[in-house]
């Protein structure tokens, strides 16, 4: 339905978007990752209409959207600063781009209440936006976006001015009203865990490229770099170089390690590397391969599993296993050949 060709964008001769390329499909929501400033909100503005790109294209079903102004371009907008208007009730919030679009005034009402319902805010509609709490306002917010039926949905960090138990709450709320919605939309973020519950797709921006653009579970099991690893929160990261292929084996500083999943394309002999060490990897039992000694620094008890921290050689990384392990004691453990990533090593 959307489609983003080679989108090349600067300011003041800074490149901030560099060949951004990527589809969304019917009722598909694909989230935007990247740290603040990777230029999210300005792709936004861009498929909007309220920017341009000094090059590249928007395509809404092979239609090229250059000459077709904003307001033409039947995409909803929800912001993390609500802009509501704050004097106004809750029904007047939700009519406005209705009334915009000089619709009757019955079947204004009737969209209003409609999309009311859907976010459960009905009881509120004479209440004025000034005296809702912060999630409130959130709705009132969804409401308005999906009142004139966009088709296509675009939120910007919308819940990044709420606080965590709130959050976690309409985090869920959002992802069922945007699946029934079944409007395709693109939600901006920089919270993994937010991306993680409600996109069906990742796109991951960083330094003004795409890195990673796949399905949550996939970029969980193979994140494309250290940075994207980094990122989603896998942190056992360690640099070596390729000793050998067949058995694929890595040499680094904390000793060597044999590896059982896959090498990435063009990477050799003797090449850099970056192992990542699942958060599952770590066995106690006495194992062939992969044996080290290791430094307990700490164990944390978290409901069902420990989140162990560990000195392997002069480096830390930290697993989950369970059963307790106690701090301070020096033990063998095994890291299994399965639960390593390789990646490459950044250029
Ligand atoms: P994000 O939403 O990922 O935090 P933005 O798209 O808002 O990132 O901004 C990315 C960078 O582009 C920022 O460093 C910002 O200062 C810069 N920027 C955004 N808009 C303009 C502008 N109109 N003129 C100059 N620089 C801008
Ligand atoms: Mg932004």
């Amino acid at each position: 339905m959307l489609s983003v060709k080679s989108l090349y964008k600067e300011y003041e001769n800074q490149p901030l978007l560099e060949g951004v390329s990527f589809d969304i499909q019917k009722g598909e929501t694909i989230c935007l990752l990247g740290r603040s400033g990777s230029g999210k909100s300005t792709l936004l503005r861009i498929i909007a209409g309220i920017e341009a790109p000094e090059s590249g294209d928007v395509y809404w079903n092979n239609q090229n959207l250059k000459d077709i102004p904003v307001h033409k371009r039947q995409f909803g907008f929800m912001f993390q600063d609500y802009a509501l208007f704050p004097h106004k009730n809750v029904f007047e919030n939700v009519a406005f781009g209705l009334k915009m679009q000089n619709l009757p005034f019955d079947l204004i009402e009737e969209k209003v209440n409609l999309v009311l319902d859907k976010v459960k805010m009905q009881k509120f509609r004479h209440r004025q936006v000034a005296d809702l709490s912060g999630g409130e306002k959130q709705r009132v917010a969804l409401a308005r976006a999906l009142a004139p039926e966009p088709r296509l949905l675009m939120l910007d960090e919308p819940l990044g001015a709420l606080d965590r138990n709130l959050r976690e709450q309409l985090m869920d709320e959002l992802r069922l009203l945007l699946h029934e919605s079944n409007i395709p939309a693109i939600y901006v973020t920089h919270d993994q865990e937010e991306a993680f519950t409600i996109g069906d797709r990742l796109v991951l921006l960083n330094e003004g490229r795409i890195i990673q653009n796949a399905t949550p579970e996939d970029v969980y099991q193979n994140p494309k770099n250290a940075w994207v690893a980094k990122f989603i929160g896998l942190s056992n990261l360690l640099e070596g170089v390729i000793q050998s292929i067949q058995p694929l084996r890595v040499i680094t500083k904390s000793g060597d390690f044999s590896i059982q999943t896959g090498l990435p394309k063009n990477v050799k002999l003797g090449d850099p590397v970056i192992l990542l060490l699942r958060p599952d990897a770590l066995t106690l039992n006495d194992e062939k391969m992969n044996q080290f000694q290791a430094h307990i620094l700490d164990d944390v008890f978290l409901g069902n599993q420990w989140r162990v921290k560990l000195r392997m050689g002069d480096m830390e990384f930290s697993f989950l296993v369970d059963e307790p392990i106690s701090i301070g004691s020096i033990i063998k453990i095994s890291i299994d050949p399965k639960r390593i990533n390789l990646l490459q090593a950044e250029k």
